[in-house]
């Protein structure tokens, strides 16, 4: 074992009982999850006088008696987490919403940001990789610390401030030996600025690449047809933020040469779900510490992790599925398949797409990015697309041709998370 991983084993057993024991393999089971659900029940119980009567009319008197009733409780909006206000936050991270409206803060204590970190550290050892090998991290621009360092200034957020400079320069980068590469949207528009990403993340020679889906989708596009680099020491690929595409995954393996992980996390739920070698498009869940079902074909996850604000329920937004399989790699057990957002959805004459789906469908194709504007019902194109591009697009999509106008702009909508989809729900 490096000195380093020895200092973040010592340091994360201050904080948190039983930290190496999680720290060293993702998901593993573990007891007392019935207490646990009980005593963040109670506690939400008593920060939240409104959910306490739900549960009250949903027939639960005090406490679960089994898990099996957990279904009962009812589901958590980002409404009612804004209700669970007591205690003092170590950390509060913001997340969700293109707007105002739509933000919640999630709120850590101390010993939830020490799962967290156990949980992170799981999760890269599950992807190959070692304590003090270089990772490169592909970050959208709106994620960089001095760019915020304003901003948080001005709300006088000093406890997020320290947190987050901790988080980003003396663990991640020191300790774990990460390097942030940050891009901006032009990837999605413009091979050029997508094929110089992948070019920094050459120049680092990393054992391990993190990224969203959405990212990773244009540095492949921008080598396709062409040699793509040889990185000498990349053992993997996580990915992370987005949806990924079974399609984008299998490309991305054969391109790197690498075995890619796609991991579903959360800040409002911590690190849920891990895909292994053998999952292909199915995550395992993370057994030990999150509970997952499908409500109306919508994920609700439940996080055992986090006092300060109990994530019993919590009604994701994401479309997918959760039930038990037995996986390829010999393991049966809770697995979870992400579709995309609810709310981004077109209903077709061969059924309904997803995000997922719709990647699927079009990222094989030599088509560039484009958005499905729902709302307006335009097609988003680059200036300079091919004259049939919006054509081909319906097809693959089995929309009826001229279904859709088209917007040869290349002005696509992201949200302040920089994150890219190909169908635009327009807020509804
Ligand atoms: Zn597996």
């Amino acid at each position: 074992m490096s000195f380093r991983e020895k200092l973040a084993l010592k340091a994360g057993g201050l904080l948190l009982n039983g930290f190496a024991e999680r720290a060293a393999s993702f998901g593993a089971a573990q007891g007392g999850r019935l207490e646990r659900l009980n005593s963040l029940l109670a506690a939400a119980r008593a920060s939240a006088p409104e959910y306490d009567k739900a549960c009250a009319a949903a027939g639960i008197a005090g406490g679960l008696v089994s898990e099996a009733e957990l279904p009962k409780l009812p589901l958590l909006g980002r409404e009612t987490l804004r209700a669970f206000s007591g205690g003092a936050a170590l950390a509060s991270l913001e997340s969700g919403g293109t707007g105002g409206a739509g933000k919640v803060e999630t709120r850590l204590d101390l010993e939830a940001v020490a799962a967290r970190y156990a949980a992170l550290l799981s999760v890269l050892k599950a992807a190959g990789w070692r304590m003090g090998e270089r990772t490169a991290a592909f970050h959208p621009v709106e994620y960089g610390y001095f760019n915020n360092l304003g901003k948080m200034l001005a709300g006088l957020r000093f406890g997020k401030i320290v947190f987050e400079f901790f988080q980003q320069y003396l663990l991640y980068r020191l300790v774990h030996n990460r390097r942030n590469i940050y891009y901006d949207g032009r990837i999605f528009s413009d091979p050029a600025a997508a094929g110089a990403l992948l070019e920094s993340a050459l120049r680092e020679d990393p054992a391990l690449l993190i990224t969203r889906p959405d990212a990773l989708m244009a540095v492949l596009k921008s080598r396709r047809g062409g040699p793509f680099p040889r990185f000498n020491r990349l053992k993997a690929v996580l990915t992370v933020g987005t949806v990924l595409g079974e399609t984008v995954r299998r490309e991305a393996e054969e391109r790197f040469g690498a075995q890619v992980f796609n991991m579903y996390a959360s800040t409002e739920l911590g690190y849920a779900a891990l895909s292994c070698r053998h999952s292909g498009d199915w995550l395992h869940l993370d057994e030990g510490r999150h509970l997952a079902e499908e409500a109306g074909g919508e994920l609700v996850v439940t996080d055992l992790d986090n006092r300060l604000m109990p994530m019993l329920r919590y009604a994701t937004g994401d479309a997918g599925e959760a039930r038990e399989r037995a996986c390829l790699c010999g393991h049966s057990g809770p697995m979870l398949k992400v579709r995309g957002r609810k709310k981004n959805f077109i209903g077709t004459a061969g059924g309904g797409l997803y995000e997922a789906e719709v990647i699927d469908r079009v990222f094989p194709s030599g088509l560039p990015f484009f958005q499905l504007d729902l709302a307006a019902g335009k097609i988003i194109l680059p200036p300079g697309s091919a004259p049939g591009a919006a054509a081909e697009i319906l097809g693959l999509l089995d929309l009826p041709a001229g279904s859709y106008g088209t917007d040869g702009t290349g002005n696509f909508r992201l949200p302040s998370s920089g994150k890219f989809s190909f169908l635009l729900a327009g807020g509804k």
